[in-house]
C-alpha cells in the first residue's frame, strides 16, 4: 500500500478526483500542481492510514516512518533547505484534510521545524530577525495549544505582558527582541503547564502534529459534527505536510483568503480579503483589518491589493481563470504571497447563497464553461424556495425593534405568538403568524412550519432555529439577544418597546433584523437569471409540473411559477367561506334528501363560480378537481354555545342539533366516514360539485373557446366498485349539462390512490378510473400507520435516533410507500396502457421525492405553487 503521496515540485502523486484517498485539501493540492499552478511541495499521509491507525490500537504502518522520511527528503531536495538544518532549516506546515471540510477537526500547525537552533538559522538567512522570532513564537503558540492542548489564553496573556511593558498596542509595534523575549515566555510557561520542556527535535514535533491531527478525528467535536451530517467514521483524515512560504518577511508579502466569484450575489468578480505581512489565519482572526482584492470592491481608505501589489495580482488573476476553466465552477482559494511571488495553499468549490449559485450557473454556462444541462444540475431544487420569496422594499418606512443573526433569508410579516401550537392553530385560521421562542427544539417544528417567520433570541447561525429554518425556507431571526421573551405574560420587549401576542412584527431573514409593524414587501425576481434557468430546466424535464391550488389567487401564482394545471384542488376548502357556510352546515344537519338537496342548491352557484374562476385562469389546461373529502363534522362548530347559536339559525331546537352533532362526531374520523365514502352514503353531493364542474367547463369553453379539461377524482377509493358508483354519478350529470346546454367537453374520472389496498388492487381499480393520483399525504399514514396530526410528538425524535431517516411526510419513504406507489403504477398500466399517473401532495415539492417519481415513471407531480419552481427544477435534474 501506498501510504504518502508527494505534490508539487514536478513530482505529483495524486489527482483532485483521489479525495477519499488524499482528502479534498490534499487531492486538490496536487491537482493544483499538476496544472502548473505555484504550489509549496509537500506530501499526503493518506485517509487509509488514519483507518489503519484506528483499527490496530493507534499504530501506523510499519513502513509510514520510512515513507515520511523518503517524502521529506524530496520536498528539501526541491526547496534546498532541509528539516532540522541549524544553518538552513526546511519548515513545514502540518494540515488536517478530510474528504469534506470538517470543523472539528486539529488545527492547522506553521512553521514547525523551528527551535532554539533553526531559529537563528532562519534568521541568518532570510536577514531579518524579527520576521524569525515572530515565526517561532507563532510556531509555539500554535504548537502549544493544538498539539499540547495549552489553552491559547496563556498564550495571549504573555502577549499582553510584554505589550504593555513596552507601552505598545499593535503586534506589528514589537521588535525582534521583543517576539524573542515573548518566545521565550511562551517555552516557560508550556513546561509549566504541561510538566514537560517544549520539544525542540523537529522529528518529534512533525509526529506529535501527525498524531494529533490523526487523534483529532475522534474528538468530541468532530464526532458530533459527523453524526450531525452523515459523515462516516471509516473516512478517516488524511494529513498534509507542506513547506512553508512566508506570508510575514515584510511588506512585499501577504496571505489571503477569497472566491474567485462573489459567494453572495454571484458577480463575476474578485471577492476576497488578504493582509500584508501577515501569516495564516490573521486574515480571519480579525488581529488587523483584512484589506479588499479588487479596486472595484475598495471603500475610501482601504488598500485593494490590485493596487498595492500589482504583479502579484495580476497572477492571483491568471490563477483565477485557470482554475475555473479547470475546475469549472466557482473556487474558494487560499494564497500566500512571499517577496511578490504568488503560492497557492487550497482550492475547493466555494459555498455560496442560492442566489449566487443561480447566477454563476447561467453565467457560466453563457461563459461556455459549462453547458446548459451542466448548469440545470448546479442549482440546488430546494434553495430556489429562498429566492421565491418576498423581500422587503427598500424604499418602505419601518421602526426598527432589535437586530439579530440573519439565520434564514427572505422576509416575513405576521401576529406575533409564543408557542408552537398557536403558531399552528393561528395559521390554520389563514394568519399570518411569527413563531417568538427564546430558542426551538424538535417539539417546535410544526409551529416553525405553519409560521411565515421565526425569530429567537437565543443561539447562533447553526442553533435548531436557524437550520430548521433554513431547510423548510422560513425566514429566520436568530439569537436577537436585545429581546426579551415573557412567555407568561405573553409579551416582549426590546428597548423600551412592548410588543404583546397578536401584534405585528417583520423580520428580515436576510439582515437580521426585526421590526415593528408591517413592512411593505416585493416580490421575487422571476426574470432574468431564473427565467432562464428555468428554461433550460423545461428542456430537459419529462415529467409535467401542476399546482395544488384552489383559490384564483393561488392559481395565478401557480401559473405566475410556471405550472402546467392544477394537479389537486380540494373543494372543501371552498366551503368554509362566511357566505356558505351556512348552506354547508343545513346540508349536514338535514336528516332527509330532500333537506340535503334544498342546502345543496344554494352552494352550487358558489362553487360554479369557484370552476369558473379557476377555469379560466388555467385556460386549457387540465384541471384536477377532487370531491368532497373530509369528515362532515369537520364543517361544524364546536362547542355547546356555537351549536346552540347554528340551531337558531336554522329554525332547529337546540337539543336534536346537539344530538346531530354528536352522531356525527367520529372516534377516528381520518379512518372514517369521508371521502367517496360520503359520495356514496350522500350522492346529492357529488351531484351537485359534477354539475357545478360540468357548468364551469362548458360556460368557460363557450366564452373563451379554450375548453377546460376537468379530471374529476374520487378520494380514498378502497374497491373498484366505489369508484364504480360515484363515475356512473358523475357521468350521469355530464349527460344532463351537455344536453342541457348543447355542448359537450372532454373530461376524465379517476381516483386518489391514498389507501393500500387500492394500491395493491390497482389493476382492478385502473378499470374504473381515467387517471391516478398519488395522495400520498394519506397513503404515507395509512400504511405507516401513523397520524400526520399526531405525529410531531414523536417523529422528530424518531428522525434524530435515526430509527427513520426522514419524516416521511416530507420525502417519500420509498422502502414502505414507495413500494405501494410502485405496485400502483405497475398494475394500474398493466391494464390500461397510457394511464396517467400523477402525484399530489407535500411529496410533490420534494426534490428526492420528485426524484422518486420520475424513476416509477409518473407523468405529473402537483405541489403548492411556490414550489413549483423547485419542482421544475427537481424534475430536470430527476431527468438527467
Ligand atoms: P483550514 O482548513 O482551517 O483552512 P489550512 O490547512 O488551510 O486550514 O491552513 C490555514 C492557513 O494556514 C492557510 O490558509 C494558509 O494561510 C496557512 N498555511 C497552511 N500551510 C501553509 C504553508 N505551507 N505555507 C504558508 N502558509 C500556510
Ligand atoms: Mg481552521
Ligand atoms: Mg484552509
Amino acid at each position: 500500500t501506498q501510504w504518502v503521496y508527494s505534490f508539487g515540485a514536478g513530482h505529483n502523486e495524486g489527482r483532485a478526483d483521489m479525495r477519499n484517498l488524499l482528502g479534498g485539501k490534499g487531492a486538490n493540492l496536487a491537482e493544483m500542481a499538476s496544472i502548473g499552478l505555484p504550489v509549496p511541495p509537500g506530501f499526503t499521509i493518506t485517509t487509509e492510514v488514519c483507518t489503519h491507525f484506528y483499527a490496530n490500537g493507534k499504530q501506523y504502518p510499519a513502513a509510514l516512518k520510512a515513507d515520511v522520511q523518503a517524502a521529506l527528503v524530496r520536498v528539501e531536495e526541491a526547496v534546498g533547505l532541509r528539516f532540522g538544518d541549524a544553518a538552513k532549516p526546511l519548515l513545514v506546515s502540518v494540515r488536517s484534510g478530510a474528504r469534506v471540510s470538517m470543523p472539528g477537526m486539529m488545527d492547522t500547525v506553521l512553521n514547525l521545524g523551528l527551535n532554539d537552533t533553526t531559529v537563528e538559522g532562519l534568521s541568518a538567512a532570510s536577514g531579518d530577525a524579527r520576521f524569525a522570532w515572530d515565526s517561532y513564537r507563532r510556531f509555539i503558540q500554535m504548537y502549544g495549544s493544538v498539539v499540547l492542548g495549552v489553552d491559547h489564553h496563556r498564550f495571549e496573556e504573555i502577549i499582553e505582558e510584554v505589550k504593555l511593558s513596552r507601552g505598545v498596542v499593535e503586534d506589528t509595534a514589537l521588535s525582534a527582541t521583543d517576539w524573542r523575549e515573548v518566545a521565550q515566555g511562551y517555552q516557560e510557561m508550556v513546561a509549566e503547564v504541561t510538566g514537560a520542556p517544549f520539544p525542540q527535535d523537529p522529528e518529534a514535533q512533525l509526529w506529535g502534529a501527525i498524531g494529533a491531527v490523526f487523534e483529532s478525528w475522534m474528538n468530541q467535536r468532530a464526532i458530533t459534527y459527523r453524526r450531525l451530517n452523515d459523515i462516516p467514521a471509516e473516512w478517516g483524515t488524511a494529513v498534509n505536510v507542506q513547506a512553508m512560504v512566508f506570508g510575514n518577511m515584510g511588506e512585499d508579502c501577504a496571505t489571503g483568503v477569497c472566491f474567485t466569484r462573489d459567494p453572495s450575489t454571484g458577480e463575476d468578480i474578485f471577492y476576497g480579503e488578504y493582509l500584508v505581512n501577515a501569516q495564516g489565519e490573521d486574515v480571519v482572526a480579525g488581529i488587523r483589518t483584512p484589506q479588499p482584492m479588487s479596486a472595484a470592491r475598495a471603500k475610501p481608505g482601504e488598500k485593494p491589493m490590485e493596487q498595492v501589489m500589482p504583479e502579484a495580482y495580476a497572477e492571483l488573476v491568471r490563477v483565477r481563470e485557470v482554475l475555473e476553466k479547470h475546475y469549472k465552477d466557482m473556487q474558494d482559494i487560499e494564497f500566500t504571497v512571499q517577496q511578490n511571488k504568488l503560492y497557492m495553499l487550497q482550492t475547493r468549490n466555494g459555498k455560496r447563497t442560492a442566489a449566487a449559485s443561480l447566477k454563476i450557473a447561467v453565467d457560466m454556462a453563457r461563459e461556455g464553461l459549462i453547458d446548459e444541462r451542466e448548469a440545470v444540475t448546479r442549482v440546488h431544487p430546494a434553495s430556489l424556495d429562498q429566492l421565491l420569496h418576498p423581500t422587503l422594499d427598500p424604499k418602505a418606512p419601518r421602526k426598527t425593534l432589535s437586530k439579530g443573526l440573519p439565520a434564514s433569508p427572505g422576509a416575513a410579516c405576521g401576529a406575533v405568538v409564543f408557542s408552537a401550537d398557536e403558531a399552528e392553530a393561528r395559521a390554520q385560521k389563514g394568519e399570518s403568524v411569527i413563531l417568538v421562542r427564546i430558542e426551538t427544539s424538535p417539539e417546535d417544528i410544526h409551529g416553525m412550519h405553519a409560521a411565515r417567520g421565526i425569530l429567537t433570541t437565543r443561539g447562533g447561525m447553526t442553533s435548531h432555529a436557524a437550520v430548521v429554518a433554513r431547510g423548510m425556507g422560513r425566514p429566520c431571526v436568530a439569537g436577537a439577544g436585545s429581546i426579551t421573551v415573557d412567555y407568561s405574560a405573553q409579551a416582549l420587549m426590546a428597548g423600551g418597546n412592548i410588543i404583546r401576542a397578536g401584534e405585528t412584527i417583520t423580520l428580515d431573514g436576510a439582515t437580521g433584523e426585526v421590526f415593528i409593524g408591517p413592512v411593505a414587501m416585493i416580490e421575487p425576481q422571476l426574470s432574468g437569471d431564473f427565467a432562464t434557468l428555468m428554461e433550460w430546466a423545461d428542456k430537459v424535464r419529462r415529467m409535467r409540473v401542476r399546482a395544488n391550488a384552489e383559490t384564483p389567487l393561488d392559481a395565478e401564482t401557480a401559473r405566475k411559477f410556471g405550472a402546467e394545471g392544477i394537479g389537486l384542488c380540494r373543494t372543501e376548502h371552498m366551503f368554509f367561506d362566511p357566505e356558505r357556510i351556512g348552506a354547508v352546515r343545513q346540508m349536514i344537519v338535514s336528516e332527509t334528501e330532500e333537506g340535503r338537496r334544498t342546502a345543496l342548491a344554494k352552494l352550487l352557484p358558489f362553487q360554479r363560480d369557484d370552476f369558473t374562476a379557476l377555469f379560466r385562469i388555467m385556460a386549457g389546461l387540465p384541471v384536477t378537481i377532487r370531491l368532497l373529502d373530509p369528515p362532515l363534522h369537520e364543517f361544524l362548530p364546536h362547542g355547546e354555545e356555537e351549536i346552540a347559536e347554528l340551531a337558531a339559525s336554522l329554525g332547529v331546537d337546540a337539543l336534536s342539533m346537539q344530538r346531530r352533532a354528536s352522531d356525527l362526531a367520529e372516534a377516528n374520523p381520518m379512518l372514517g366516514h369521508r371521502g367517496c365514502r360520503l359520495g356514496i352514503t350522500f350522492p346529492e353531493i357529488y351531484e351537485m360539485q359534477a354539475r357545478a364542474i360540468f357548468e364551469a367547463a362548458v360556460a368557460v369553453a363557450k366564452e373563451t373557446g379554450k375548453a377546460p379539461v376537468p379530471e374529476i377524482m374520487i378520494p380514498l377509493v378502497m374497491v373498484k366498485k366505489e369508484l364504480e358508483i360515484t363515475r356512473a354519478q358523475v357521468e350521469k350529470v355530464a349527460q344532463e349539462v351537455f344536453s342541457e346546454t348543447g355542448t359537450t367537453i372532454e373530461y376524465m374520472v379517476g381516483t386518489m390512490i391514498e389507501l393500500p389496498r387500492a394500491a395493491l388492487t390497482a389493476d382492478k381499480i385502473a378499470e374504473s378510473a381515467d387517471f391516478f393520483s398519488f395522495g400520498t399525504n394519506d397513503l404515507t399514514q395509512t400504511t405507516f400507520g401513523l397520524s400526520r396530526d399526531d405525529a410531531g410528538k414523536f417523529l422528530p425524535h424518531y428522525v434524530e435516533r435515526n430509527i427513520l431517516p426522514k419524516d416521511p411526510f416530507v420525502s417519500i419513504d420509498p422502502e414502505g410507500v414507495g413500494a405501494l406507489v410502485e405496485i400502483a403504477c405497475e398494475k394500474g398500466r398493466g391494464v390500461k396502457n397510457g394511464l396517467k399517473l400523477g402525484i399530489c401532495g407535500e411529496h410533490g415539492g420534494d426534490p428526492a421525492s420528485v426524484q422518486f417519481c420520475e424513476t416509477v415513471g409518473l407523468d405529473y407531480v402537483s405541489c403548492s405553487p411556490y414550489r413549483v419552481p423547485v419542482a421544475r427544477l427537481a424534475a430536470a435534474q430527476a431527468a438527467l
